[in-house]
Order: C-alpha cells, then sequence, then structure tokens
C-alpha cells in the first residue's frame, strides 16, 4: 500500500455532484498539484483527504491507518494532515509568535519552544514576532499561517489555494521559498489552485480536476502537447478554431506569419506581451478572430498577413 492513498472517493451536495470516483497514490515527500476552474470539486477533495467532510463513498488511508471523517472521528480532522486555506485564520489579538505556539498548548514545554524558533528561523518570521496580524503584509500573513500548519509536524500539508491574495511577484517568492523547505522537511504537500503557472512554480506532477473528475495527469509537457479537452489545451496557451474542421485548433505559437499561405488575414491588434508579441487578426474568409505570435513584431493594425501552419501542429479536442 502506498503512503497516502485515496481510493474511489465520491461527493455529492443534494444531487449534484461534486467529487465523482477519485483514486490518487501518493509516496512520501512527492509533491502534487490538482488544477481545475472554481467549483470544479477541489476545495471538497481537500476536505475529505484531510477528513473534514463526510465523503459518500471511497476512503482515506495515511499509510495502513484509515482517515476518519467526521461522522465516524468524535473531535474531527489529524495533526498528521493539515489544511491550510486561502484566508489565514490567524489569531488577530495575539502576535506572530504566540500565534504559532497557540497550536502547540498541549506540548512539552522545551519542545515546543525550540519548535516555535525553527519555525520563525525557517521562514524568516524572526523579526517580526512581536507584531500582530494586522502589522504584516499579505505573504507575511501566509507565512505565520503555514508556520502554524507546521508547528504539529504534519506529515502531509494540504494547500488550498493560499496565495490568491497574493501579488505575483509575492507569490513567486513565497512559493519557491516553501518549496525548498518543505523539501527540508520531507513533507508531502498537495496544493490545489486554478492558477496553472503557480502551480507549476512548485511541482510538475499535475492532476487536472474537470467538474469533479480527474480529466488527465501527467507532467506539464505531456499536457501541453497531448491535452484531453480544450480546457487543457487553454491552461498553457489560448487556441485557435480551425475554419471547417471540426474539434481541430493550432496553438498561437505554431501558427506562422508569411507573405504568402494559405489564410489571408487582417491585423486588428498587436500587443506586446513580455515573452513575445501578441496579434490580433481577423480570418478574411470567416471572419473569426484568431491569436498568433509575431516574434519579430513585425506587423501592426492594418497589416495584411498570410498564415499557416503545420498539420502536425493540429490539436484534435473533441470536449
Ligand atoms: P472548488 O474548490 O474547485 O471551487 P468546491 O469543492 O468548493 O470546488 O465545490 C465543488 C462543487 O460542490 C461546487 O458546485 C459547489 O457549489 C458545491 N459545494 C461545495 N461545498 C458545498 C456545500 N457545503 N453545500 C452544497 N454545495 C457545495
Ligand atoms: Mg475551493
Amino acid at each position: 500500500m502506498s503512503y497516502f492513498s485515496i481510493q474511489n472517493v465520491s461527493k455529492s451536495y443534494d444531487s449534484q455532484k461534486a467529487l465523482h470516483d477519485f483514486s490518487l497514490n501518493l509516496d512520501k515527500g512527492q509533491f502534487l498539484a490538482v488544477v481545475g476552474e472554481s467549483g470544479s470539486g477541489k476545495s471538497t477533495l481537500l476536505r475529505i483527504m484531510a477528513g473534514l467532510e463526510v465523503q459518500d463513498s471511497g476512503t482515506v488511508h495515511l499509510g495502513q491507518d484509515e482517515i476518519l471523517n467526521p461522522k465516524k472521528k468524535l473531535v474531527s480532522g489529524y495533526n498528521e494532515i493539515k489544511l491550510i486555506h486561502q484566508d489565514f485564520h490567524l489569531y488577530p489579538n495575539i502576535n506572530v509568535e504566540e500565534n504559532i505556539s497557540r497550536t502547540l498548548l498541549h506540548f512539552e514545554k522545551e519542545y515546543a519552544k525550540n519548535r516555535v524558533e525553527t519555525l520563525l528561523r525557517l521562514l524568516g518570521l524572526k523579526e517580526f514576532r512581536d507584531r500582530l496580524p494586522r502589522q504584516l503584509s499579505g505573504g507575511q500573513q501566509q507565512k505565520v499561517a503555514i508556520a502554524k500548519a507546521l508547528s504539529v509536524e504534519p506529515e502531509i500539508l494540504l494547500l488550498d489555494e493560499p496565495f490568491s491574495s497574493l501579488d505575483t511577484i509575492q507569490k513567486h517568492k513565497l512559493i519557491t521559498e516553501l518549496k525548498e523547505l518543505f523539501r527540508e522537511m520531507g513533507t508531502t504537500v498537495i496544493f490545489v489552485t486554478h492558477d496553472l503557472d503557480d502551480a507549476l512554480r512548485l511541482t510538475d506532477n499535475l492532476i487536472i480536476l474537470q467538474k469533479g473528475k480527474v480529466v488527465q495527469k501527467g507532467n506539464s509537457q505531456e499536457l501541453c502537447q497531448h491535452p484531453k479537452t480544450r480546457y487543457i489545451a487553454r491552461l498553457f496557451s489560448p487556441i485557435n478554431a480551425i475554419p471547417d474542421r471540426e474539434f481541430s485548433y493550432v496553438r498561437p505559437a505554431d501558427v506562422k506569419l508569411r507573405t504568402k499561405g494559405e489564410f489571408l488575414a487582417h491585423v486588428v491588434d498587436s500587443r506586446f506581451l513580455v515573452h513575445f508579441n501578441s496579434l490580433q487578426v481577423r480570418l478574411k474568409n470567416s471572419g473569426q478572430l484568431w491569436e498568433v505570435d509575431d516574434p519579430l513584431r513585425k506587423y501592426q493594425a492594418g497589416d495584411r498577413v498570410y498564415l499557416s501552419f503545420e498539420e502536425g501542429k493540429v490539436l484534435v479536442l473533441k470536449q
């Protein structure tokens, strides 16, 4: 049996399926990201994994032990499996140090003291130990929440879109720092998010969830090159529908701009988007709007361009 194992878990609210026959096996110390749009069942999944929600069927095991849901366990939840939410749940009237040590009240004093010191150091919070939560930035508050969760030395850490309230630079910095920390501590981490880019900063081990079902598993290269659904394809880039060819799409980077070619189009707009220059073009015959890359920034609104693409680059996506 693997270390953390979810077997055929399903859950409905009223008659609506929130999670359908979800299974997963994870080794100790592995990182996993579950990516899905809002309402795809991510939070439901994490709550069931943490023993905080009653599933309709299926089981969760950590090692040999079954994780019991609130129906089967008097005090719900486990120290071994900690869930961190988007809103930090810090105590507002006590300082950083007390927030972290509050969860360790029932532990031996010396141990608790050492543990708090270690976490303050690891998360770079030493200089903020005397501050109240409201005197911290969003990123610092999130670190305190993570320190609180890590204080009881959980084996599994479940992150429920915890970086949504941070700006991009803060977020990227924090994810990089945490990744190192989790590695050091040997924590097994499951991170759910709607943002593929955030997921990839933590791990390339991905599960894509749509309407409560796993639609695809794999690394980013597999998912980008062989997406099973349009939703998955669009996580990586926009896709352009090919006129008169059902279910066929091509990515902006795979469209070549030529002075001669198959599709005549007019440039509607040109935008510089950091890694490339994006052109919005309108196909002359079908009237469709496409987005294509113009890496050399050769074209601008009003220009005529011809478009072509290799057959091998066409994505066929029926759903
Ligand atoms: P996500 O975290 O991916 O946004 P959720 O797990 O929160 O998705 O929700 C999955 C589905 O279950 C949604 O359709 C949501 O409306 C529904 N749902 C979640 N929690 C409840 C609840 N307590 N009562 C009724 N429906 C719920
Ligand atoms: Mg959610």
